[in-house]
């Protein structure tokens, strides 16, 4: 059977561009399916990129990507009900280790970089149909079909090939949806200066928090919630950014809304990686990280891709492939599956019900206590313990918590 390319990618999102860019070095012949007119057309993301990942890729792209501002300032928002919000910020001037982006341009420049070295990116190409034929996987598109004997599945969150051959379930209980807008506002800041606002609590009912980026001149505003919270949640999905913007008093013209949902399986629950002739990547694969102090999926994303195009000349070369599993073995050297790791006990602990509801409250109280001056008054411990009682959490629980917060 003749095949079209050694390796077909579905997707030119991040991790499937940098698959291609990786797989192309590698001399390999590799053709990219994008459903958009463009990349970046059809990505979202809250927009800020950790770079160690994206600097392995493309060494000088500190330079010429179209990067918006660096981050150096950090900001928490814990709202604890109508009147009491708890805020700090850490603030780290000159550091460039994430920067915020605007997916569409982002994409867009990542896309022609891969383009410059090769790679083939067929645009406005919509996988439709996958299914095994002779030694490899036959794709069917709207502009026609291709074979080859190994896929890269970078289709995102829905990944469409291993769901069209049967080996993933639609499992929207795995998932987030994650809902942003970009506002354009006056950004009163140097433009080597950039802030993240982190906040939970905002809107009473939803599992998970919203995010404030400062690209150049706009905002990017956002939430990330699990599905199976909205019908608890004090708005209903449509009206979730509009109310959580008012409730933290953001202003300004919008430019864009964007709605997607988000991976959110944790390293225990990953979904099946790899397959005979075929390896997922990205969001794909699940890997996204979302440990409460941040979500990262972008550079697992250009992480896993970069493992994929590697795996991918190796299972190439040897003609053998059904041996894919030289893909999983990659991923387990790498900072992706150990950063996945490491954040599990805090993605478990945002996964109890108390931790994004009953500890704020908690802690605005005990705060509330320490700023008020009465006759009574009692030591801060006393205090911590009668407001944890209060709330029927034993202190043994508090201290597991706080230890799996910190491991
Ligand atoms: C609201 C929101 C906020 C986020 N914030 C952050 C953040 O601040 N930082 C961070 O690191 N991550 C963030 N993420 C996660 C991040 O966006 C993803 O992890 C990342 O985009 C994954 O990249 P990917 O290439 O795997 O998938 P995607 O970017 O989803 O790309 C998949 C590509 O496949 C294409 N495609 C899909 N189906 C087909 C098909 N049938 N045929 C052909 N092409 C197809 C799509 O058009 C798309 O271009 C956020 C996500 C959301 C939704």
């Amino acid at each position: 059977m003749s095949f079209d390319a050694d390796v077909i990618i579905v997707g030119g999102g991040l991790s499937g561009l940098s698959a291609g860019i990786t797989a192309v070095r590698e001399g390999l012949n590799v053709i990219l399916l994008e459903r958009g007119e463009y990349s970046g057309a059809k990505n979202v993301s809250g927009g800020r990129m950790y770079v160690h990942a994206l600097k392995r890729l493309i060494p000088d792209a500190l330079e010429r990507a179209p990067l918006e501002r660096p981050i150096t300032k950090e900001t928490f928002e814990i709202f604890c009900d109508k009147n009491r919000k708890l805020t700090f910020s850490f603030e780290e001037k000159d550091k460039k280790n994430s920067f915020s982006v605007l997916r569409s341009k982002f994409d867009r420049w990542l896309a022609s970089e891969a383009e410059n070295l090769g790679l083939l990116i067929s645009y406005s190409t919509l996988v439709l149909n996958a299914y095994r034929e002779g030694e490899g996987i036959t794709l069917e598109t709207n502009r026609g079909t291709l074979k080859a004997p190994l896929i890269i599945d970078a289709s995102g969150v829905t990944s469409i090939v291993f769901r069209l051959l049967g080996l993933r379930r639609f499992t929207p209980d795995k998932w987030m949806l994650g809902v942003k807008e970009i506002i354009k506002t006056d950004v009163n800041l140097p433009e080597n200066e950039g802030e993240v606002r982190t906040i939970v609590g905002a809107i009473k009912g939803v599992k998970g928090g919203g995010f404030v980026y400062t690209n150049k001149d706009t905002l990017s505003v956002g939430m990330a919630v699990t599905f199976d919270s909205l019908p608890k949640s004090e708005f209903p999905a449509k009206d979730l950014v509009e109310a959580f913007r008012e409730r933290i008093g953001i202003e300004g013209e919008i430019l864009e809304y964007s709605a997607h949902a988000i991976p959110y399986y944790g390293f225990k629950n990953l979904p099946p990686l790899y397959d005979k002739n075929l390896i997922a990547v990205g969001d794909s694969a699940g890997f996204l990280i979302n440990d409460g102090f941040t979500i990262r999926g972008m550079d697992l994303a250009i992480g896993s891709g970069m493992i994929a195009g590697l795996a991918a000349k190796k299972i190439v070369e040897s003609r053998n492939f059904s041996n894919t599993e030289v893909y999983y073995e990659m991923l387990k050297d790498s900072f992706v599956l150990k950063h996945l790791e490491l954040a599990y006990n805090r993605f478990e602990l945002i996964n109890s019900p108390s931790t994004l509801s009953t500890y704020p409250e908690i802690l605005c109280n005990v705060l509330s206590d320490m700023f008020t001056v009465e006759e009574n008054r009692d030591t801060l411990i006393n205090d911590v313990l009668y407001r944890l009682k209060e709330k029927g959490i034993p202190l043994s629980q508090a201290v597991r918590d706080l230890w799996k917060a910190v491991k």
